[in-house]
Parts: C-alpha cells; sequence; structure tokens
C-alpha cells in the first residue's frame, strides 16, 4: 500500500502515520521529521533547512524529492510506506510518480484529513514537542504535563509554531500545497477523512478506507494472481 497522508499543517497527518505503523506495520516517511533530523544533526542540510523551516516557508523542490527518493528506495519501503508532509507541490508529485514507477510502482491513494482553518490555528498554538525524541503532545489534551512521558525531556514549542510562522505555513499550504487536490482529485485518488473529530475515530475511519483499499485491490486481482505480480 502507497499512500500519502495530506492536509495542512496541524490536521493530525503525525500522529496518525504513526497509528498506521503501531497497527499496520505501515513505515511512514515524514519530510519535517527528516529535516528536523539534520538540524539537530547539524548537517550541511540541517543549516540550510533550519531558517527555511522556522519561516515557514517551502525548501526546494528538488532537495525534497532527492530525499523521499533516497527514502523511499530502501528495503523498509519496498512493500509499501506513508509519506507525511510530501508532495507538497505539484512538481514534488510529479518526481513521486516517476519514482514510483521505476520500481513498477503507483501510489494508491491520498488520504485528506480536513478541517476549518480555526481548529489548525488552535492545535498549532497548542502543540508542544519532546526536545529529545519529538514525540508530540497537545496542551489542549495534557494541560498538566510538562516533561515526556517517554524520557522526561522538556516540551516545547517547534520554531514554526509560532503565530507569525503558522499564520504564513497556512498561506503557503493554500498556496502551493492545496492544489495538489485537483490534480490527485482528477485521478480518483482523493479519500476525504474529517480531521477535526476526535483522534481515535480518525483513526477508525482511515483504518476502515485502508480496508476497502486492500479488498478492492485483492478483487481486480485475477484468481490465482499473486499480490506481486
Ligand atoms: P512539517 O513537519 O511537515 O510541518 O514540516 C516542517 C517544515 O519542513 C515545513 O514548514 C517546510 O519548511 C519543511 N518541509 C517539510 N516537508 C517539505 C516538503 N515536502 N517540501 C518543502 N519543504 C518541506
Amino acid at each position: 500500500m502507497h499512500l500519502v497522508m495530506f492536509g495542512a499543517p496541524g490536521s493530525g497527518k503525525g500522529i496518525q502515520c504513526q497509528f498506521l505503523w503501531e497497527s499496520r506495520r505501515l513505515p511512514h516517511y515524514s519530510t519535517g521529521d527528516m529535516l528536523r533530523r539534520h538540524v539537530a544533526e547539524g548537517t550541511s542540510l540541517g543549516h540550510v533547512a533550519q531558517e527555511i523551516m522556522s519561516r515557514g516557508d517551502l525548501l526546494p523542490d528538488g532537495l525534497m524529492s532527492d530525499l523521499v527518493a533516497d527514502a523511499i528506495a530502501g528495503a523498509g519501503a519496498a512493500s509499501g510506506f506513508v509519506l507525511d508532509g510530501f508532495p507538497r507541490t505539484v512538481a514534488q508529485a510529479e518526481t513521486l510518480d516517476a519514482v514510483l514507477a521505476t520500481t513498477g510502482r503507483r501510489l494508491d491513494a491520498v488520504m485528506n484529513l480536513k478541517m476549518p482553518t480555526y481548529a489548525l490555528v488552535r492545535r498549532l498554538v497548542q502543540r508542544r514537542v519532546c526536545a529529545r525524541c519529538g514525540r508530540v503532545y497537545n496542551l489542549a489534551l495534557a494541560p498538566e504535563l510538562s516533561s515526556c512521558v517517554d524520557d522526561s525531556a522538556a516540551l516545547v514549542r517547534r520554531p514554526d509554531d509560532q503565530p507569525e510562522a503558522i499564520r504564513h505555513r497556512l498561506d503557503v499550504y493554500l498556496r502551493e500545497t492545496a492544489p495538489l487536490l485537483t490534480f490527485y482529485g482528477r485521478r480518483g485518488q482523493v479519500i476525504k477523512i474529517d480531521g477535526s473529530r476526535p483522534i481515535d475515530q480518525v483513526r477508525e475511519r482511515i483504518l476502515r478506507e485502508l480496508d476497502s483499499l486492500e479488498r478492492s485491490r485483492a478483487t481486480r486481482r485475477t484468481p490465482g494472481q499473486s499480490e506481486d505480480e
């Protein structure tokens, strides 16, 4: 299964990808997490990325496409994956198609977590992350928490979750990323999900959609044909 978890910043893509790993062992690749690791490790890419990310702008398409192409070429992604934060532009989507085609694969679906803007802003303002492991928390759900339940490190606000950067990221999303819904919509690949529901309900809905995608793939296969054919 090759999926894109799609949605504006704050729509819950990361946590839903985490659930897909826990329940279906579907590996997920978050370009934002990859870049934050580069920043933390002080690599040359990290130096380039840091300022662009804290402003809420997008990194160049070529650079992001190379990063993702490397990740999904690995053995861990051979039987499927879910992408979080990629593609973010039509050019990135076209590169993704081309990279998948080299190994005879194609995208199965784009799960679009839809949410009204005021709810996205509320979530982003209340989001905190573990300074060490990056685990994500929401102050609305755990107001008394000040350290990570996994490693006790401090919870901090992401630099791009400052109010001005949030506004800018939402503008960038509308201008650069939302047009992808037309790109994938024309192919009938977009599955609309109400991302403002409680996260467990969103999770159940995604799992149901996944089951139905798997069923329709199985019925498209002719009897006796194996999954790899
Ligand atoms: P995220 O964690 O997905 O919200 O991404 C954080 C930031 O990383 C974004 O605001 C961009 O600056 C950068 N970034 C992540 N993915 C991409 C991408 N596919 N294209 C360009 N920039 C990206």
